[in-house]
């Protein structure tokens, strides 16, 4: 229900946190992080509220530059601690937090699990990530690409990548997503509450447009590749 990520110099846990929380008004069931520790990606997730997720990690808070962060609000599987997002691949190379619902995951998990993947949860986001894991042949974006090309549904979708550790992508269909422009480092949001208080220049990500965001660029193309110039949009009002 809510998408946080961040992409910089400083911790990004205490943004995914702090971002969730204002998404709070939105409602949840279930919440997580996942953040790149150099190494490894680390996932903390917790059903119920982020106060259950924020004393679950309290005092081994998971530390790295770069990661991103989910309130679920519960369309295919019940809340969980295993299908709050966000989820991941069997490898560990992968992982997603996605709004709205993949219409064709049966279909898709079927052709996957006949090709060896190991669900965890019962929810149509994981489809997405094992997708993204059998896809993938050294190119990140090219790789999402060929994912969007395969679902079916409504989405926000927000992946990082192992492999890829200096950047996030992000795309959407029929749900909001926004990228924050900071000053050597990027956020994403699904809303505005989540980022006001780190900046006020956004881009309003379109239907379509998918979004590689580093610390200190934002590469913004169109289903074809082609680059998207886009207008910085200023939050002039409070949240
Ligand atoms: N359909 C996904 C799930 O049930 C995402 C729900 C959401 O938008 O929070 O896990």
């Amino acid at each position: 229900c809510g998408i946080v990520g961040y992409v910089g110099s400083k911790q990004a846990e205490p943004f995914l946190i702090d971002g969730l929380t204002k998404l709070e008004y939105r409602g949840y069931d279930s919440a997580g992080i996942a953040v790149f520790d150099g190494d490894k990606i680390n996932l903390e997730k917790s059903v119920g509220r982020l106060d259950a997720l924020k004393s679950k990690i309290k005092g081994h808070e998971p530390k790295g530059v770069i990661g991103i962060g989910h309130t679920r609000w519960a369309t295919h599987g019940g809340p969980s601690d295993i299908n709050a997002h966000p989820h991941m691949d069997c490898k560990g190379d992968f992982a997603v937090v996605h709004n709205g619902i993949i219409e064709n995951y049966m279909q898709l998990k079927d052709e996957l699990i006949e090709k060896g993947h190991k669900f965890l949860s019962e929810t149509d986001t994981e489809v997405v990530v094992h997708l993204l894991e059998d896809i993938y042949d050294g190119d990140f974006e090219t790789a999402v690409r060929e994912v969007l090309k395969r679902i079916e549904g409504s989405y926000s979708l927000l992946f990082m990548s192992r492999k890829d550790p200096d950047k996030l992508i992000c795309t959407k269909k029929d749900n909001p997503l926004i990228v924050g422009l900071g000053d050597g480092e990027n956020f994403i949001a699904s809303d505005i509450p989540a980022i006001i208080g780190y900046t006020r220049r956004n881009y309003i990500i379109n239907d379509g447009e998918i979004a590689v965001v580093k610390k200190d660029s934002i590469w913004i193309t169109n289903h074809e590749g082609l680059p998207v110039t886009k207008k910085v949009f200023e939050v002039n009002w409070n949240a």
